[in-house]
């Protein structure tokens, strides 16, 4: 197995709504907002090569929305899902498998794209299943108030009028093993309905891939939750659990949307599980 990054494009969201109920005179020094509040985030993604499957972990926002929308999320740096692959030689038809941690739209955009004429949408994975869990997908083709802006109906059901849309197994619990993409799934409730958190077995390290459950180092303190989360408290007891299990099981985390800080490793503190050491994805994948 051979695993890549896979940097769909950084963007910037409100720092606010990143941290809830956190002042700002605390988040600002883990994460540093502009002269807009905004705060730096990445589009992390991951790609496993894995006998014949290709499996690629969420692919950003994609890039058919129109220019007011993207007004919103002041896109920054040189990468786009297209380049990166092709940095290691893959070509987004050579993926066989797109595994959706959920559908909000700046892990799923990637997915769909305009087509050829600009009269609809298509696909932009043609040789790929489309990966998602049953429950997350009624949850948001019929999205709530809250969440409603975040569920782009142009995202998610081409997915399925192609043909291409698969559902993983549901765990008894909270943990799957052996799912039907090889690697264990940890779901998780608080941030939206049965987010999914891969873990990895890769040579001798297990690899998180963290998605919203923890999108930045400065998100670590249990009651550091997003305003977007739907079930703060939950988030907290999920977050417990899965830094306690990170810490002793000395875990690798892969951060989505932390744009400095690529993977970490977690320790037991008098204050809590912190962060022990960060290291750059080529440290790892080697
Ligand atoms: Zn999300």
């Amino acid at each position: 197995m051979t695993l890549y990054p896979i940097n769909a494009g950084n963007f910037k969201l409100d720092g606010g709504a990143m941290f809830g109920v956190v002042p700002k005179s605390i988040w600002n020094r883990t994460n540093p907002a502009d002269a807009n509040n905004m705060i730096d985030i990445a589009s992390r993604c991951l790609l496993i090569e894995d006998g014949n499957r290709l499996i690629l972990i969420d692919n950003g926002m994609g890039n058919k929305q129109s220019d007011k929308f993207f007004g919103y999320y002041h896109m920054w740096g040189n990468f786009s899902l297209d380049s990166s692959l092709k940095q290691y030689g893959f070509h987004r038809d050579d993926i066989t498998d797109v595994f959706l941690t959920h559908l909000h739209f700046d892990h799923c955009g990637g997915s769909i794209q305009w087509n050829k004429d600009k009269t609809g949408y298509e696909t932009a994975f043609k040789n790929a299943h489309f990966w998602t869990n049953e429950n997350h997908w009624q949850w948001a083709t019929q999205p709530n108030r809250r969440e409603k802006a975040s569920f782009l109906k142009e995202n998610i059901l081409p997915m399925e009028e192609s043909g291409q849309l698969k559902f993983t197994a549901l765990p008894e619990h909270d943990m799957l093993k052996n799912s039907a993409l090889g690697f264990d799934i940890f779901f998780a409730n608080g941030h939206t309905e049965k987010q999914m958190i891969p873990i990895i077995k890769y040579q001798d390290k297990t690899i998180a891939f963290m998605a919203d459950l923890l999108p930045t180092v400065g998100h670590l303190p249990l009651p550091y939750v997003m305003g977007y989360d739907t079930r703060p408290l939950l988030t907290m007891d999920e977050k417990e659990k899965f830094l306690n299990m990170a810490a002793d099981n000395n875990l690798y985390l892969f951060l989505e949307h932390d744009a400095h800080n690529e993977i970490i490793t977690l320790q037991h503190t008098e204050k809590g599980v912190r962060l022990k050491n960060t290291f750059k994805t080529q440290d790892i994948f080697n």
